[in-house]
């Protein structure tokens, strides 16, 4: 799968790419990242990026024309804008965008983009969470990461990206490793009991009851509430 991320920091990516399971895909081939520098596409000697907004008003917004170079080569890739005004993205914003061969993030920065990029150039709007970033090369590295894990090959074991939390619109439940003591903190005497019938039962209980407690929109929203 392939990548592309127009930003005005392409250095600010070395290292969530050269990390972990991102650097694992796109050394394995599973992953390509092509970043675009939109300074590149800036006007004039100082390669201009930027003016103020009609109307008046403070900050910045981003002009059309840097964004229009290079937005317009990429027009058969879906163009995704991260924004604070998108819908937010969620697990199934990533396994749709995982399932297609190539996707293009743009990374706004100042006080937004001029609307003329957004009605012409973009097909999605995302937004990471309800606050305002500085910039949206953060948005762009939690997608690519979240994607990376779903690309086949990339987790180890498949069932772990299968079995996690929002799979089936239920939060994870609380999972413990050795020691089973320590210093009399002891974990729940199921997981010890080699009863995998007892166990999945009580993983399920915990699931539901996890997700009741936090984030009960998720069990509103959810496609089959009886399990
Ligand atoms: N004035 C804008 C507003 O009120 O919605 C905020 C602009 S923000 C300072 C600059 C850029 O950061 C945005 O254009 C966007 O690309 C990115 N950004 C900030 N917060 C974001 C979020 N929650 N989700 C996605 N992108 C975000």
């Amino acid at each position: 799968m392939r990548v592309n991320v127009v930003t005005m920091f392409p250095e600010w990516f070395d290292g969530p790419l050269s990390i972990s399971i991102v650097a694992r895909a796109i050394e394995d081939g599973a992953l390509v990242v092509e970043l675009v520098d939109l300074r590149e596409h800036g006007l004039g000697r100082h390669r201009q990026l930027d003016d103020s907004p009609f109307g008046g008003g403070p900050g910045m917004v981003m002009m059309i024309e840097p964004l229009a170079a290079a937005l317009e080569p990429l027009k058969d890739t879906h163009r995704v804008l991260f924004t604070p005004s998108g819908e937010p993205m969620s697990q199934e914003t990533l396994d749709r965008w995982a399932e297609t061969n190539e996707v293009t993030f743009v990374s706004g920065r100042y006080e937004g983009v001029d609307q003329r990029v957004i009605d012409n150039f973009i097909d999605e709007e995302v937004s990471l969470g309800d606050y305002v970033l500085a910039g949206g090369e953060v948005a762009a590295a939690a997608a690519i990461e979240g994607i990376a894990r779903l690309l086949p090959g990339v987790v180890g074991n498949p069932e772990s990206t299968e079995k996690e939390s929002f799979r089936d619109g239920l939060l994870e439940e609380p999972v413990y490793t050795r020691p089973a003591d320590f210093e009399g903190w002891t974990v729940p005497e199921v997981l010890l009991s080699g009863d995998h019938g007892r166990i999945e039962e009580w993983r399920s209980q915990q699931r539901v009851e996890r997700t009741r407690q936090r984030r009960p929109d998720l069990l509103r929203n959810r496609k089959d509430p009886d399990t």
